[in-house]
């Protein structure tokens, strides 16, 4: 059994949890229920993870949830040669013509 996913986002993860069972893939959650429960654990422990049963589709998991981080990932960005915030649908930053990285 292998982590392949965490987010401090419960909505988040079963969001992740379906996409990567849609690709066919048994996943089960860990910590789901743990949040609001962090005291003596810090906060980071109490993640909701998401596993997969068989190691062997370890691989696959990691892409799919790469794939889905690709899109939720259509965010905002910073130019890192003049810090400038750039809309996600320019890429090329508005300021400078630096590309984004
Ligand atoms: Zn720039």
């Amino acid at each position: 059994m292998k982590m392949v996913y965490t987010n401090e986002s419960l909505f988040l993860v079963n969001n992740t949890k379906n996409i990567i069972e849609a690709a066919g893939i048994v996943t089960f959650l860990k910590n789901e229920f743990s949040q609001g429960a962090a005291g003596e654990i810090s906060a980071f422990d109490c993640w909701p993870e998401i596993w997969v049963q068989q190691d062997s589709d370890y691989e696959k998991a990691i892409a799919v949830v790469a794939s889905t981080q690709k899109s939720i990932s259509m965010d905002d960005w910073i130019c890192n040669k003049c810090c400038e915030k750039n809309d996600a649908s320019f890429e090329i930053c508005w300021q400078c013509q630096h590309e984004q990285a």
